[in-house]
């Protein structure tokens, strides 16, 4: 039988959000557990455009010094006594940060996540971006043994994502168009093609055009100058840039009786300019997605039966040590997900990458 791992007493680094712009290593106790908790070792924690959002101070409910990772997965290395649940010592979990209050109006009425009194891993609360991290158990999610962490850390991403497909009401056979070829649009052309729909990905940048065609097989790119070609032509829109211009052209771009999700993060700030008229003629829906509720699972199922090209997908591993670098090609916008592996050494690192 696995023998839990102690770590009381003991300190490890962790990427915080110290200083308004960045995140950066610093030294930190051990987290300890309550009742309710496990403690796990952290293989994967992806870095996302939250952690820019957080750390910039555009997130209003982030706490500063958190310890940012919301995009998590590791192995359970001790459960607390108190702590109820049919998982086991060396299990593999993916986390769901979200953390809903279970008393509110929404959460008494199967809206989690629109829960009054939500708090988030990473966020209002210490994540993922460490080597120990204690998770309430309510927050994992068991990840079968052949999902690579790498993987699991994608689950939340694409429980997020899978919201928003829930949203745009894709069937087989629809013609949809998913705005932005970031890691977001990515996911989507992918989980779109697998429910037998057509999609197209319109992205300025050429480089992520080839991409998404290429690694992720989207049916057709097309860059900006495609826009009025695109005029009223897609049963469903996803709009995965969170600019206003993109979110502005998502809308010109569905068909009558069409859907558009905005997707993208907007700033709190950002003002659109839509034309209700078009919205009218049409008879447009216009819906959004706001993280990720009751989806954790079929993420879960999705990465584990290969549906996401994950060795594409995950374009830079860095060890925890190196976390400067990994912040620093995150903030050059270098490939696509950028995943730090906090149990690794920079030369274990090394050495997966190079065969
Ligand atoms: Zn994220
Ligand atoms: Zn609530």
């Amino acid at each position: 039988m696995a023998i839990p791992i102690d770590v009381s007493g003991k300190t490890q680094s962790a990427a915080a959000w110290v200083n308004l712009g960045s995140a950066e290593l610093v030294e930190v106790p051990c987290p300890k557990m309550n009742a309710g908790d496990i403690l796990i070792e952290v293989e994967a924690s992806g870095l996302c455009a939250t952690d820019h959002k957080v750390c910039g101070g555009h997130t209003p409910s982030a706490a500063r010094n958190v310890i940012i990772g919301h995009e998590y997965a590791g192995t359970i290395v001790a459960i607390h006594p108190e702590t109820h649940t049919q998982l086991a010592l060396g299990d593999r979990i993916a986390v769901n940060p979200n953390i809903y209050c279970q008393a509110c109006v929404y959460c008494h009425s199967a809206r989690v996540h629109l829960c009054q009194n939500l708090r988030a891993l990473g966020i209002t609360t210490h994540g993922g971006m460490e080597k120990y991290a204690v998770v309430p158990i309510s927050q994992a999610v068991f990840v079968p043994p052949h999902v690579s962490p790498e993987a699991a850390s994608l689950a939340e991403p694409l429980s997020c994502v899978l919201h928003a497909f829930d949203k745009g009401n894709v069937r087989t056979g629809h013609d949809v168009l998913v705005v932005g070829a970031g890691p977001v649009g990515c996911m989507l052309n992918a989980i779109v093609r697998a429910a037998g729909a057509r999609c197209t990905v319109m992205e300025p940048n050429p480089a992520r055009r080839k991409i998404v065609k290429e690694d992720f097989s989207a049916d057709e790119v097309v860059d900006l100058d495609a826009l009025p070609g695109c005029d009223g032509r897609f049963d469903v829109v996803f709009e995965c840039v969170g600019r206003t211009d993109a979110m502005e052209n998502a809308l010109t771009c569905a068909r009558p009786g069409g859907t558009v999700v905005w997707v993208g993060v907007a700033r709190p700030d950002a003002v659109c300019k839509i034309n209700p008229y078009l919205i009218y003629a049409r008879e447009l829906t216009l819906r959004s997605s706001f993280t990720n509720p009751y989806t954790m699972q079929r993420a879960v199922r999705f990465l584990a039966d290969g549906g996401l090209n994950v060795e594409k997908f995950v374009t830079h591993k860095f060890s925890l040590e190196d976390f400067p670098k990994a912040w620093e090609a995150f903030e050059r916008n270098d490939g696509l997900k950028i995943c730090v592996m906090p149990n690794k050494s920079s030369a274990e690192i090394a050495a997966m990458t190079s065969n």
